[in-house]
């Protein structure tokens, strides 16, 4: 038996939680189109006969914005990185880009590195995916090129096979059926951000924070109250939407999400609160779990 931790890192949107998701079999880590969904370090696990793997999600490195949320989220990734057995470093298909070399500078030397190219059911002339893991490969003596398609679950036997490579002899450190480290009550908190990552315009996710203020089993059914923090009242009414349209909907989709994931029945209940200036107050950071 093997058993080890593994850093999955990439700049932000290669595709980084999704591959999280596939190697897990279950919507742990949260995606979206947009940049940055990711802002906390997540476990997910996955164990098979011969191997626990404890794959670390990681918030893309970013340089755009530099509050003290960002701040927090670019140290993670350091951390992560000199923490780990082995690192697979995702990759668009669109081949290595500049933006990608900060993010390999994190890794310290001595951690093995597997290059994943990522997203390659866009890439419809096979030879070009060979090109470009070629042109990759002179970036550092990587331990594996391996092509992939996270969303559609391509070549994961393969990721797997080169990860398994550098983990150590030992006993699984977690049950056979945990999927992650974080407790229901994160994995709930994270999933109304996710449906307001994906049903909201271009900038308001960036300035929105979620705390699940109450979560009760009841039955079988959980209980779930949850507090979307937004930095100004005009963003309150983007949420709440029109007739509270966009609120609604942010609602029963989360709660399906939850449904799925956690196996029971959830009961939701959603408040919009305006908490100004948060994602550069290291109290409501730490208020809202982020430190
Ligand atoms: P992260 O920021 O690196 O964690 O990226 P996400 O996992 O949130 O994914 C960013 C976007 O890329 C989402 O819209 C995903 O659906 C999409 N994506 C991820 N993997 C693939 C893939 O293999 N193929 C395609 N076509 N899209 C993908
Ligand atoms: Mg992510």
């Amino acid at each position: 038996m093997k058993t080890g931790t593994i850093a999955i890192v990439g700049r932000p949107n290669v595709g980084k939680s999704t591959l999280l998701n596939q190697l897990v079999g279950a919507h742990v880590a949260i995606t979206s189109r947009k940049a940055q969904t990711t802002r906390h370090r997540l476990l997910g696990i996955r164990t098979d006969v011969d191997a626990q793997y404890q794959f670390v999600d990681t918030p893309g490195y970013q340089t755009r914005h530099a509050n003290a949320l960002n701040k927090m989220m670019n140290r993670t990734v350091g951390q992560v990185a000199g923490e780990v057995d082995v690192a697979v470093m995702v990759i668009d298909a669109n081949g290595w880009d500049e933006r990608d070399d900060p993010v390999l500078k994190l890794i310290p030397a001595n951690v093995p590195v597997i290059l994943a190219l990522n997203k390659i059911d866009k890439v419809t002339d096979k030879a070009k995916v060979a090109e470009l893991l070629g042109a990759a490969s002179k970036k550092r003596d990587f331990a594996a090129l391996v092509p992939i398609s996270a969303s559609k679950g391509t070549q994961m036997k393969a990721l797997l096979y080169e990860v398994r490579k550098h983990l150590p002899e030992g006993e699984p450190s977690y049950g056979a059926d945990d999927i992650t480290d974080r407790p229901e009550r994160f994995l709930a908190a994270e999933l109304v951000r996710e449906r307001i990552f994906r049903l909201l315009g271009d900038e308001l996710p960036y300035s929105i924070a979620v705390d699940v203020e109450r979560f009760e089993l009841d039955g079988r059914m959980r209980r779930i109250a949850a507090v979307i923090y937004v930095d100004r009242p005009s963003h309150k009414a983007i949420v709440i939407g029109e007739k509270g349209a966009a609120l609604k909907r942010i609602g029963t989709e989360a709660r399906h999400a939850m449904e799925e994931l956690f196996g029971s029945k959830v009961f939701l209940e959603l408040w919009v609160k305006v908490k100004g200036g948060w994602a550069d107050s290291d109290a409501a950071l730490r208020q809202l779990g982020y430190k």
